[in-house]
């Protein structure tokens, strides 16, 4: 066990050389797995940024102290997490299909804050609504919904960093009109090539009106000589590389469609009225009382016509692995969800008690998570260790953008904010403290602080329920440059003097894959491992390994 450290030798020393970009320059001993080289991830395109703190600020701090004071932004934000960018839902033949949708969206809340939309066909043409903010602010009022008529509808709740300025001409589904009727698209994952397909499209005479990837989609289509619509989006589909689970809505035709690889969920349910409905996690199907039907299968269209229900089906080519991404399993998904066939509250048990007996604390009292997401992973750590599981820290769900920013010097209050300990549980104890991942690292300093100074704990015994991330994704969730992640920059060691806790330790990769048994290695890994499913284009990142 390593000893204690002070919150001032935990600072990262002002004296740190310029911060490696590559993981192999930790030590490879010091990490629990082994890592493909990956020689330099600078990137090219700017990668979209957390509002924590720009990556500027970041590399001007010379020690954690030294971040900028947190904003209501910051606040907000606090979490220091990946951020997922998008949920999608569809529904055909539901007389209520908007307020279906609205319900759907409701449960995928969590996929994405900043703004949301609802497509609907009454069978002869579409009608739109859209707008930032929360799904039920915007749909508040119930006059908002009752323009949205018919028995088809997609929706889509978007999380981006974008300006505000553009930000609501990016929110979707987007709408369009085509030589042979109107079309909407609903997005769930990012383009690795959205780049080249841009610069192809515009070359050819096609106008964006706005810097989202998913427009592409439907100008390949619009431009696409072949016929039906069908195939139509199946060679669009075909010159996609990436991320994409997609909903698609005309006047009388529904299309869910999915990547090659799955990366993205996306499961179809029935309604007891017959009903079909498509959504990016199983939750939002229990909502609105839909039984779960499957997954739509990777490289899979579906189609479903509004006038007799009838379902077909059709495959991209070519066929490709399946790799779904393992981080929502980690922390993305519901934990009331099912996702890519496994229940993700199971997921986390196991990862958690995978994890106690990878890295048992022993000597320790109790075991707590870092709510919300560290609770299954610390459950199964407390069970599987034999430790009381106790809840040591409360969090609150009331502090959101309106907060305003007070002017006393206080670095911590963004996640004092957020988190209150319990002086009762933590006072005098030595605590094992599960949370799911560390990004920057800056969110679990804090937290160690306020066990131990606040909630005057012993001990703390940081345990992550995931591998050390040391790479960025490009299909579809927002994590910082890869410089900015403090395990692609330090070692365990390093890590655990950096957020000032008495000892850490990580899921294995092995630990993480055998907890999906013998499907491990059908999940996308690459924020772990460097190993990229589809290898970032330029204007993405330079030198990524292909798996
Ligand atoms: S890189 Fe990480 S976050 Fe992105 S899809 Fe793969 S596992 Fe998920």
């Amino acid at each position: 066990m390593a000893a204690a450290t002070s919150p001032a030798a935990a600072r990262r020393p002002s004296s740190s050389p310029v911060p490696s970009l590559c993981p192999s320059k930790a030590s490879p001993s010091s990490l629990p797995f082994p890592l493909r080289p990956c020689p330099n991830q600078l990137l090219l395109r700017s990668h979209r940024l957390h509002r924590v703190s720009s990556s500027a600020s970041f590399a001007a701090a010379s020690s954690f102290a030294d971040l900028p004071y947190p904003s209501s932004e910051d606040v907000f934000a606090f979490d220091d997490k990946p951020r997922e960018e998008c949920g999608v839902f569809a529904i055909v033949g539901d007389p209520e299909a908007a307020q279906m949708c609205y319900l759907g969206l409701h449960a995928l809340q969590h996929r994405g804050q900043e703004g949301a939309g609802i497509v609907s066909s009454d069978g002869a043409s579409l009608h739109s609504c859209t707008g930032l903010g929360l799904v039920s602010e915007l749909f508040s009022q119930a006059s908002k919904l009752e323009p949205l008529v018919g028995s088809a509808a997609i929706g889509h709740n978007r999380y981006s960093t974008a300006g505000a300025a553009s930000a609501l001409a990016n929110v979707q589904p987007f709408v369009a009109s085509y030589r042979f009727g109107q079309l909407a698209v609903a997005h769930n994952g990012n383009l690795v090539n959205y780049h080249s397909l841009r610069y192809e499209l515009e070359s050819r005479g096609s106008i964006f009106s706005t810097t989202s990837d998913t427009e592409v989609i439907l100008h390949l289509i619009a431009t696409s000589t072949t016929r039906p619509l069908l195939a139509r989006i199946i060679e669009a589909c075909e010159s996609l590389e990436g991320a994409y689970s997609l909903v698609l809505l005309t006047a009388d035709k529904l299309f869910a469609v999915r990547d090659p690889h799955g990366f993205r969920p996306l499961v179809m349910g029935r309604r007891p009225n017959g009903a079909i409905v498509f959504a990016s996690e199983t939750c939002a199907l229990d909502l609105i009382s839909a039984e779960y039907v499957r997954e739509v299968n990777p490289g899979e269209v579906v189609v479903v016509d509004s006038h007799d229900m009838s379902i077909n089906t059709s495959c991209l080519l070519p066929k490709k692995p399946r790799k779904g991404c393992v981080f929502e399993h980690v922390y993305f998904a519901l934990p009331n969800s099912v996702v890519f066939g496994h229940p993700v509250h199971a997921s986390r048990y196991n990862f958690g008690a995978a994890l106690a007996r990878e890295s048992p604390a022993p000597g320790a009292d109790i075991v707590i998570p870092v709510p919300d997401s560290g609770f299954f992973a610390a459950l199964g750590f407390a069970e599987a260790s034999g430790l009381p599981f106790r809840q040591g820290l409360i969090r609150s769900h009331y502090v959101g953008r309106s907060f305003i920013e007070p002017n006393q010097e206080e670095r911590n209050l963004a996640v004092k904010l957020k988190l209150a300990p319990i002086y009762g549980i933590l006072e005098g104890k030595s605590v094992v403290v599960i949370d799911d991942s560390i990004v920057r690292g800056t969110t679990s300093s804090k937290i160690v602080q306020l066990i131990k100074n606040t909630g005057k704990a012993r001990e703390v015994h940081m345990r992550i329920a995931s591998p050390p991330i040391i790479s960025s994704c490009y299909y579809g969730v927002d994590t910082p440059r890869a410089e900015e992640l403090i395990s692609n920059r330090l070692d365990v060691e390093g890590v655990r003097r950096a957020i000032g806790s008495d000892s850490l330790a990580f899921l294995s990769l092995e630990s993480l894959r055998a907890a999906f048994g013998k499907e491990g290695h059908m999940f996308c890994d690459a924020c772990f491992t460097c190993r990229y499913p589809v290898p970032p284009r330029k204007h993405d990142a330079v030198n990524a390994v292909e798996e």
